[in-house]
């Protein structure tokens, strides 16, 4: 029997790591080949940008790169010299840093660094921050920076607020094809979206796995297995992907296998991953014979909303569904139905410092919802990049005293 504190890795992995290589692979080569580059936010509309032909990058996924990498922390101060505060998102200060000296972990896979873009494409969901981060880049390369303004604190998801925000993802269109230099064929677009669609039920149902107890896969593995996910919505290989990772997972859950051994406790995680620390995480968590079964950030990459047959409509109803641009009420909501989902024991909030945007805690979350729910929380200070705003000595005592609360009931 493994030990508690053994990572049990997934089969699948090995085919994961070749899915993202060739992802990798194929955007330089269509670099070399003159297809256009677009850099797109993580719930931009990749899903158009992939259907007009383009190279789509997503510089969110190099920020985490620079971040579980450990280079982050150095290449901040860079993008801070150049006047960008050090309370601003550290994927765009140590993106910018990465951009600044020249150096990124695409080196270790013996590329030169992320493409350059023909032009960026934003949504302004999720944060201000990435629009800030991209028209950095359009400036220095004098390349077109395009977006779409969604509404923040969003309670009921209207048709006026989906109207608009379908009118302004069309409105790309015709700015797009300049660049591209190629029409929009609609077949396309729904063939896109098909795939697109086709992928989020998946990685839902691999999520959801996580549902039984105990569980097959930990909040640390799906940060890990959801890069298909974001960066190749859309592609068959993500599709792929999913099918072989999920039967795994269910046979697990037949075998009764679990991602813990000995699972006591389960945790829900609210907030960004510590990217340079998930190993360290994953490994206490693991010694405590606790699992983290669930998170807002791996759900967010679940576009249910999708609909090839209203292309428009359907992406802004996604875009516009996410949980970061939602109101507090309907966040409390959703915290709740995950929680009773996963069965868990008790919640972790991670404060990150340079993203108050995925920082839950911030507005007496924590403490409603442990009066509805009478399930304890414990809220970890730190950041998604910069390890500097992180104690780890503090987090390992305040994670182990959390566990031990739990053990009292
Ligand atoms: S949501 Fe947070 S982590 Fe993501 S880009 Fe915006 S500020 Fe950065």
């Amino acid at each position: 029997m493994p030990s508690p504190t053994e990572r049990k890795d997934l089969a699948a992995t090995a085919k994961m790591k070749e899915v993202m290589g060739k992802y990798y692979m194929e955007l330089m080569r269509g670099r070399e080949e003159r297809r256009k580059t677009a850099w797109c936010t993580s719930v931009g509309p990749a899903e158009l940008l992939r259907a007009m032909g383009f190279n789509v990058y997503f510089p969110e996924n190099h920020g985490a790169m620079l971040g579980a990498t450990r280079m982050a922390t150095d290449l901040i101060p860079l993008a801070n010299a150049r006047g960008f505060s050090p309370d601003v998102c550290s994927y765009l200060t140590s993106d910018i840093g990465s951009y600044l000296k020249g150096e990124s972990p695409f080196q270790k896979m013996k590329m030169p660094g992320p493409p350059r873009a023909d032009c960026l494409v934003y949504n302004t969901n999720q944060c201000r921050d990435v629009k800030d981060w991209f028209q950095f880049y359009a400036r220095e390369w004098g390349v077109p920076c395009l977006g779409i303004h969604t509404p923040r604190a969003i309670g009921e998801l209207d048709d006026s607020i989906i109207e608009a925000v379908a009118r302004q993802t069309e409105a790309l269109v015709k700015p797009l094809q300049e660049v591209a230099g190629t029409k929009l064929d609609p077949a396309r677009l729904k063939e896109t979206l098909d795939l697109a669609r086709r992928c989020t039920v998946l990685w839902k149902a691999v999520l959801d796995t996580a549902a039984n107890v105990p569980a097959p896969i930990t909040f640390f593995d799906d940060t890990i297995q959801m890069g298909p996910a974001v960066v190749l919505r859309g592609h068959p290989d993500a599709i792929a992907y999913y099918e072989v990772l999920l039967a795994e997972l269910q046979s697990r859950v037949a075998g009764k296998v679990p991602a813990v051994e000995g699972e006591r406790f389960r945790i829900y995680w609210e907030g960004m991953p510590i990217w340079g620390k998930l190993r360290d995480l994953a490994t206490q968590f693991a010694a405590l014979r606790a699992c983290v079964v669930a998170s807002t950030y791996c759900n967010s990459w679940v576009f249910e909303d999708l609909d090839p047959s209203d292309p428009f409509r359907s992406m802004a109803r996604a875009y516009s569904n996410l949980f970061i641009c939602r109101s507090e009420d309907y966040k409390e909501k959703y915290l709740e139905r995950m929680m009773a989902r996963f069965k868990v024991d008790g919640v972790l909030y991670h404060d990150a410092k340079t993203c108050p945007n995925n920082s839950n805690n911030r507005y007496q979350m924590p403490q409603r919802l442990q009066q509805k729910t009478g399930k304890p929380y414990l809220v970890v200070n730190g950041d998604l990049n910069d390890l500097r705003l992180y104690s780890e000595e503090q987090a390992r005592t305040n994670v182990e005293a959390f566990v031990e609360q739990l053990a009292q009931g």
